[in-house]
């Protein structure tokens, strides 16, 4: 038996002191304990907050595209996780061969073993024919957290097969989510950039502007509205982006959303940065201006995001970054931050937007556990629910620094940023994985189901 003993527990309702017991893996009590039996575990959260354990619903770990590799596989992507306090991702499977549940086999299998925290999947859908559209009930009954389609790049659906994706979607009730970016005027762009020799890194936001991203949230929002099914909008980048969102709810659009931690606090003068520093920053949708960070920010403390996930696709910057040095389509896309994601979120929400911290709560852990359809299993701390419990001690100063991070990457985005908060304690279904802020255990994560 483990107790946490005198913590502000987060609740969806406010914030109580109180006592945590967990046996079995699950949380078998809440409330006031009088009488200590000899044997159990005390852990003393006086002080601290005592979280439902973080849930990511965005991470790409041990992928290869047309590019590269990334630094990360599932034993260092899991293991930044749970150092971060995320004791649950759900990571992205692209189908194999055709198949979505070999793809679906293949991603678990690379999991399976030696990963620290619990691992749930999203399923691409990246072509559309009778064989895909025939495996999408089986792959949402193997447990599949959410399907997903492209906009862009060159496995994305057209608006058509959108519509029938998410028509063979619907009846297995799963999330339907895209990445919205309109690819064939990406392609012209960076055409016209080629041919003007404007290949340098500070032009890739130039090849990828906000309405890329509004056009394609309209066009996926409305293929979604036609079928009556609701959507769900990935790594929303822009204030534009957002507004584009609020504008279709007040027309009754039903449309969930996600933002990331980059783009509440970094923004584009990182591409003009000398010695290709800004090649550390290329992703998609890029980072947009200062203004932007403030817009989210502020959409975030009100609620108009539903989750934060962390995108995080990590690469080596000597390595596989600079690769693209001349030619900003050469760099492959994407940053760590797994392990960040957490806590950047905790500093906008609270420290600077001085929310309530059940908000930050529900969009760390609860909403995406509930999405994704794993409530009240996780996202939540209730008798009956996993003991997946991150502990946060709101008084330490914390750098985020790449010398104290656990991602393979040579590098973080969030270099140096300073921030209020610390993670004390991890508990994965009862097993205290993080003591004190160091990392105990790595290897008791489990595929979800
Ligand atoms: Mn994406
Ligand atoms: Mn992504």
């Amino acid at each position: 038996m483990r107790i946490i003993r005198n913590g502000e527990l987060v609740l969806p309702t406010g914030v109580v002191t109180g006592d945590i017991v967990m046996e079995n893996e699950v949380i078998t009590y809440i409330g006031h304990i009088t009488d200590i039996p000899d044997d159990a575990e005390v852990i003393d959260a006086t002080g601290c907050y005592v979280f439902p354990g973080f849930i990511d619903p965005h991470t790409h770990f041990q992928m290869t595209n047309a590019l590269a590799s990334t630094a990360d596989d599932f034993e260092s992507g899991t293991a930044a996780a749970i150092a971060g306090g995320t004791t649950t991702i759900i990571n992205f499977a692209s189908p194999e061969e055709g198949s979505l549940k070999q793809g679906l086999a293949v991603h678990k299998g690379r999991a399976e073993n030696h990963i620290a925290c619990d691992v749930a999947f999203h399923m691409e859908i990246t072509d559309i024919n009778d064989a895909v559209l025939q495996e999408i009930p089986a792959v949402a009954k193997d447990g599949v957290a959410s399907f997903k389609v492209y906009l862009a790049y060159g496995f994305r659906l057209n608006d058509k097969e959108i519509y029938e994706a998410i028509k063979a979607i619907a009846p297995t009730n799963k999330l339907v989510a895209a990445h919205c970016e309109n690819g064939p005027l990406i392609e012209a762009l960076i055409e016209e950039l080629r041919q003007s020799s404007k290949l340098d890194v500070a032009n890739h936001p130039n090849s990828r502007p906000v309405l890329i991203e509004t056009e394609a949230i309209e066009r996926f929002v409305t293929i979604g509205t036609l079928t009556n099914y609701p959507v769900h909008i990935v790594h929303v980048s822009s204030g534009a982006g957002l507004e584009t969102i609020e504008t279709l709810r007040r027309k009754g659009a039903r449309v969930t959303c996600e933002t990331c931690p980059q783009y509440l606090v970094l923004n584009d003068s990182v591409y003009s940065l000398p010695n290709f520093e800004g090649g550390k920053y290329v992703m998609s949708p890029p980072l947009r201006k200062a203004e932007d960070n403030q817009i989210l920010r502020d959409a975030l403390a009100s609620g108009k995001f539903q989750t934060v996930g962390s995108d995080h696709c990590s690469f080596n910057f000597e390595s596989q970054k600079k690769q693209g040095m001349h030619d900003f389509t050469r760099i492959p896309g994407g940053i760590p931050g797994v392990e960040e994601r957490g806590l950047i979120t905790y500093h906008v929400l609270v420290n600077k937007h001085q929310v309530d911290p059940s908000q930050f709560m529900k969009v760390i852990s609860e909403n995406p556990a509930k999405l994704y359809g794993l409530y009240p299993k996780k996202g939540t701390l209730q008798v009956g629910s996993d003991a997946d419990i991150t502990i946060l001690n709101p008084y330490v100063e914390h750098v985020l620094s790449k010398e104290t991070a656990h991602t393979k990457a040579d590098y973080i985005p969030y270099e140096g940023i300073n921030i209020k908060g610390g993670i004390a304690h991890v508990f994965l279904r009862g097993h205290h994985v993080v003591n004190n802020g160091e990392l105990i255990n790595a290897h008791l994560g489990k595929c979800i189901p």
